[in-house]
């Protein structure tokens, strides 16, 4: 007992002191004071500091928050002004509450409509956004932000990965920020219950490719920072699953025939992420 008791008392307070785990942030700055802080290997934070302050795209998972404030001290020392989010998911919108407090938030009207509810899913309720944390400047079009030297662009591309999808042109870098109209080499997540749309997705995607300089650079939503050609890439690798699934089901195929049979193998790699083929083939096969 005595032994026991001493082992307890050198093991609580070794315990008490045991650090939790960082979540690793991999930081690289893209451009002169752009920054992309990759949560979790899995999610972009975008940030670009300058004399005016600091703007973040996004802010990772609730989960993550106080890892990404620690990260995000390390690339400015400046007050966090603006936090714009790219869309409503909870691995872009997760850290509102933690690091919006004061801070103006801007999303699209959508994002905002969201936020601010109570969302049954099954069993559990999701609580609404308490205010702070919500976005408190809302657009439906396009709005423009002057700060840190450069008049920043925000556009809204409907129907997509989201009905409220934005994307930001940061012109003195020539950085594109496309929240989940990217998710680098492997197939998207297309959210077709909040307005989502996988044939309108590349089509917005064809949009942005045709809009804007050819050497831009453009930061997805997940993996990998793209080249405008390497987002071309992709686009057109993706349309061609279109086409595999298009002609299956005029043949008569079901869905779940298509994935007995692994008619997108050859894009097996594009399924090691989220969407695994056979879910592509679920989002595909209703508008084909
Ligand atoms: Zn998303």
């Amino acid at each position: 007992m005595k032994k026991m008791l001493l082992m307890l008392s050198v093991l609580v307070p070794l315990l008490g002191y045991a650090q939790r785990e960082k979540t690793p942030i991999p930081t690289t700055e893209i451009s002169e004071n752009l920054f992309r802080l990759f949560v979790n290997n899995r999610v972009s934070v975008v940030a670009l500091t300058g004399e005016d302050g600091l703007l973040i795209v996004d802010t990772g998972y609730e989960q993550t928050a106080a890892d990404l404030g620690e990260k995000l001290g390390e690339v400015s020392t400046k007050p966090l002004r603006y936090i714009v989010n790219t869309h409503i998911h909870s691995d872009h919108t997760g850290g509102n509450q933690a690091l919006g407090k004061g801070v103006d938030i801007i999303a699209h009207q959508s994002v905002r409509e969201y936020l601010a509810k109570d969302k049954v899913q099954g069993e559990r309720t999701i609580p609404a956004f308490p205010q702070y944390a919500q976005p408190n400047i809302t657009f439906t079009d396009r709005m423009e932000l002057e700060f840190n030297g450069q008049l920043i662009q925000l556009i809204h591309l409907p129907s997509g990965h989201t009905g409220g999808d934005i994307i930001l042109y940061f012109p003195k870098n020539n950085v594109l920020v496309v929240g989940d109209l990217l998710f680098a080499n492997y197939f998207p997540y297309v959210d077709v219950g909040n307005g989502g749309n996988p044939i309108h997705y590349f089509e917005n995607v064809t949009w942005i490719i045709e809009n804007f300089p050819h050497d831009t650079t453009v930061i997805g939503g997940h993996g990998p920072v793209y080249t405008i050609q390497e987002f071309k890439q992709w686009k057109l690798s993706l349309e061609k699953t279109f086409d595999v699934v298009r002609e299956h089901k005029s043949k008569g195929l079901t869905a779940e025939q298509m994935k007995e049979q692994r008619v997108l193998k050859e894009w097996e790699e594009f399924g090691k992420f989220f969407i695994t083929e056979d879910r592509w083939i679920d989002t595909l096969f209703p508008f084909m």
